[in-house]
């Protein structure tokens, strides 16, 4: 783990794919904004969704109780995973029950979250992603950098490589190729698969029922032809009742896209006669946020992108810098729970300016997460106690602070280089500028 400072200078290094990373995730943006004016009622949806899951969190225990006991009643298998290691040992025992040795997998931020994937490899099982932009990078031995656009971070021309390596296809940059292409590799697997892997977006705790949402069908076509669906759902996913539904398929698409509705919304109530549908709740960590007042709303979150899309910090310095499976903003205030150690820097990469927040679909304020966690994570950091004590001691003493200003005005104007060089870890590539002829005391002095 290098940490998002580090990361960050890496990608920062290529300064075409920083403009272009820059640019068409604020395209997106922009198509968000333009979907969102379209509707007077945008801002009421907004707060309405936010009501909904407020009342969610707060009757999170019952609704859940009572989700399981109807999805059982409609024929749906539940099991409940307290953490991604018996969330993949309950996804592993139901594949080998069957003698599976492939599957196809539809997008889930929660599978990765699991580390679901290379768990399965582990036991000798092949797991197909079939979201165009998690195979591209499946094939490229990456993680996703984006939670909506997994392959955002890489040119047409370095998944026209990709193409070419894995598929034998002529080198091309032709979008419409290469997806015909991806079309007719992965239908082999899709026809061939007895089983396939889903998220959920939303669990209906009323109907016992579930919803997927995508943009190219390949839950749909992975889960109609196999006989058996597994379907990873964290417990924060459910919403009361399908009446609500229609808030947050309005707000999803609108703000992670730009469309009106995502393509796809695909409800799963009961299993056709012969088939099986499980669904594994998951909390891995999930409760204990709940248990925190401050942070807790960070659990309404649809996973929209929009928070990724909107933040300065994220379109300049990728997903991958975040080394997170959640990045950009809200990856910054639910990492730090996992491990406050090992994402220690990321409520630290951000400008703070509350755009995420301003976006979010469901009233996540982020940029005060951002903010609460950076005064827990310092009071672990003893350098930072200490420089923040000595800097309160110089700036509440009028005599210090005019000691330190003058002394730090000497040497910036004398010895402006070896400055520079002791400030680097602060300023990074952004030098001091020259120190200024006189300071404004001076100034004020002589023209006051
Ligand atoms: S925090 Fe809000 S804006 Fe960010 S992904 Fe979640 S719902 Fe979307």
């Amino acid at each position: 783990m290098k940490g998002h400072p580090q990361q960050s200078i890496e990608f920062l290094k290529n300064e075409g794919r920083v403009n272009w990373h820059d640019e068409t995730l604020w395209w997106v943006r922009q198509r968000r904004d333009n979907a969102a004016h379209g509707l007077t009622e945008w801002e009421r949806l907004r707060e309405k969704a936010s009501e909904i899951k407020d009342y969610t969190l707060s009757h999170l225990d019952e609704l859940l109780l009572n989700f399981e006991e109807k999805a059982i009643q409609n024929g749906i298998r539940v099991h409940w995973a307290g953490d991604a290691k018996e969330h993949n040992q309950i996804v592993h025992r139901i594949l080998k029950e069957k003698k599976i040795d492939f599957v196809v997998k539809s997008k889930s931020m929660l599978t990765e979250e699991c580390g679901l994937n290379h768990f399965l490899e582990e036991q000798g099982i092949e797991v197909i992603d079939t979201d165009l932009g998690e195979r591209i990078v499946q094939w490229m031995q990456q993680k996703p950098s984006h939670i909506v656009l997994p392959a955002i971070h890489l040119k047409k021309g370095d998944i026209g490589a990709v193409f070419t390596e894995k598929l034998g296809l002529p080198q091309t940059n032709d979008a419409q190729v290469l997806t015909e292409a991806a079309r007719q590799d992965m239908r082999k697997y899709f026809v061939a698969s007895k089983v396939a892997l889903t998220g959920v977006n939303f669990g209906l705790a009323k109907e016992g029922a579930f919803v997927v949402c995508t943009n190219e069908g390949n839950a749909d076509m992975g889960v109609h032809i196999a006989d058996v669906h597994i379907a990873s759902m964290g417990i924060e996913k459910l919403i009361p009742k399908q009446e609500h539904l229609g808030v947050f398929l309005r707000l999803l698409a609108r703000s992670a896209t730009g469309q009106p509705i995502t393509t796809y919304s695909s409800h799963f109530r009961s299993p056709s006669p012969g088939k099986e549908i499980h669904l594994i709740l998951v909390d891995n960590g999930r409760s204990a946020i709940l248990g925190k007042p401050d942070f807790r709303s960070s659990l309404k979150c649809i996973r929209c992108g929009a928070c990724m899309n909107t933040c300065p910090v994220f379109r300049k310095t990728g997903g991958h810098s975040y080394e997170s499976v959640i990045p950009g903003p809200i990856g910054a205030i639910l990492s730090p729970h996992k491990d406050p150690v090992r994402y220690k820097s990321l409520p630290f990469a951000s400008s703070l300016c509350g755009s995420c927040t301003a976006v979010c679909p469901v009233k996540i304020d982020i940029d005060k997460q951002l903010y609460l966690w950076r005064q827990e994570l310092s009071k672990k950091d003893n350098m930072g106690r200490a420089a923040h004590f000595l800097a309160g001691e110089i700036l509440a003493s009028p005599s210090w602070f005019n000691f330190g200003s003058r002394s730090f005005y000497f040497f910036h104007k004398k010895f402006p280089a070896l400055v520079n060089r002791l400030l680097k870890p602060f300023t990074g590539k952004r030098p001091l500028p020259e120190a200024a002829p006189q300071t404004f005391r001076e100034w004020y002095k002589k023209n006051a």
